[in-house]
């Protein structure tokens, strides 16, 4: 079965197309600068051929177009059809409480990802216009809404309420809902592969560490808690994000600096995190590459980032009451021997070694603990496309069935 996995952003559309039977992709590309001048869709077919293609790529809709049109171009194409598409998996970002699951998309599902603009305006509007698109142009293919949140819909109350007003829970949907689920997911089944255990018996924390970060606590294969909150804001430190900051912070820097709403906004999401304590960037590549030539604050961007995970893995071993494995993935979580080793230094005592050789050895997927240590710790390549495609193929299965 061939699925479009699509993730479409404010000027973005990133695509693969999966034969998720054999698990593999068979070109996988984006459509960058939508709506702006040089637009540019860029594929990458399984067997190494690229293309670059420029045009007025002036929304979403033309930008499926334009995806389609390069799937099935004889040069560059893999399919010679539509007919092969059997159906689309669409990331949507915020499912809130109305959506627990992936689901197939109907006019309701649509009213329900509207109805979720106002707390994701940055995310939803922008998946809903490729769920648009995607029934212009391909209107007999079955749809999917595969949510970032649904992952943590079973945290309890007592991990998600904040410690505010309860109305503010009831009136405006003000909770912790998670993000990064496809993710969190994806590592924790293949975890459980690696270990051969089921997954409804194992503790697991999950580190994604990209742009964006989140840790995970998983029991019994559920979501118990995770850092990300009512919006990707909170928890660990990011690229420019600040993740977790006392919330008075933030208003005494808006009197004292004369910041709005927008502003304040702004500061904490683009300009915070690594790139705002070091000055030097929001890449992690670059922060360890100037700490190393001495760079005071670069050091102290990079401890900042890694004894927050540390603290992080701390609270989930307690909140879980155990750990069996903990995995790291994203970017840094699968590239980083440095921050593993930081995060890890000193866990003995929470049952987590990790070997120095393993953990530098150049292998992509690979079990990094000593043999003393009584949980595993795995490095796993995330691919949340592939999550997205197997969930998509699961709801399409029932419509079978029906
Ligand atoms: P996104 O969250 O946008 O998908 P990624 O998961 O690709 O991002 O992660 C990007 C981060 O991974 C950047 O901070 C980048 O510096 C970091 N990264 C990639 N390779 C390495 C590496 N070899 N060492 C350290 N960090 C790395």
């Amino acid at each position: 079965m061939n699925i479009l996995v699509l993730n479409c952003g404010s000027s973005s559309v990133k695509y693969q197309l999966i034969d998720v039977d054999k698990k593999i992709f068979l070109a996988k590309g984006s459509v960058d600068r939508v709506g702006m001048s040089g637009a540019v869709l860029t594929n990458q077919r399984a067997d190494g051929d690229e293309i670059k293609i420029t045009g007025d790529i002036l929304d979403h809709t033309i930008a499926i177009e334009y995806i389609l049109a390069v799937l099935l171009s004889k040069n560059h194409g893999v399919i010679s059809s539509k007919g092969e598409i059997h159906a689309v998996g669409h990331r949507v970002v915020h499912g809130a409480e109305t959506f627990s699951g992936s689901v197939l998309i109907t006019d309701e599902v649509i009213k329900g990802i509207r109805d979720n603009f106002e707390i994701a305006p940055l995310h939803n509007p922008h998946n809903l216009r490729g769920i648009n698109a995607c029934q212009t142009h391909l209107p007999n293919i079955p749809q999917v809404g595969v949510f970032d949140t649904a992952f943590h819909h079973e945290i309890p109350a007592y991990a998600y309420v904040y410690g505010i007003p309860y109305s503010f829970y009831t009136q405006h949907k003000i909770r912790r809902y998670g993000f990064h689920g496809s993710s969190h997911a994806f590592v924790a089944i293949r975890a459980s592969e690696l270990l051969k255990k089921d997954i409804k018996k194992l503790k697991l924390i999950t580190c994604h560490l990209g742009n964006g970060c989140s840790i995970t606590a998983i029991d019994k294969g559920i979501s118990i808690d995770t850092s990300m909150g009512f919006t990707p804001l909170e928890g660990l430190l990011m690229g420019t994000r600040s993740g977790d900051v006392d919330p008075s912070v933030i208003l005494y820097v808006m009197a004292k600096e004369g910041l709005n709403y927008s502003e304040a906004n702004t500061l904490l999401n683009k300009h915070s995190g690594l790139q705002g304590i070091s000055g030097v960037s929001s890449d992690m590549r670059e922060v360890i590459t100037e700490m190393n030539e001495g760079n005071k604050k670069a050091k102290l961007a990079f401890d900042v980032f890694c004894y927050r995970i540390k603290k992080y893995i701390g609270a989930y071993v307690a909140a879980l009451g155990g750990l069996d494995a903990l995995v790291f993935t994203g970017g840094i979580g699968e590239n980083s021997p440095d921050v593993r080793k930081a995060v890890c230094e000193n866990m003995e005592y929470l049952g987590i070694d990790i070997d120095k050789t393993a953990n530098s050895s150049k292998e992509k997927e690979k079990p990094i603990h000593t043999s003393k240590s009584q949980a595993s710790v795995f490095v796993i390549p995330t691919n949340e496309e592939l999550m997205i495609a197997m969930e998509t193929k699961e709801v399409v299965k029932t419509l079978k069935k029906k």
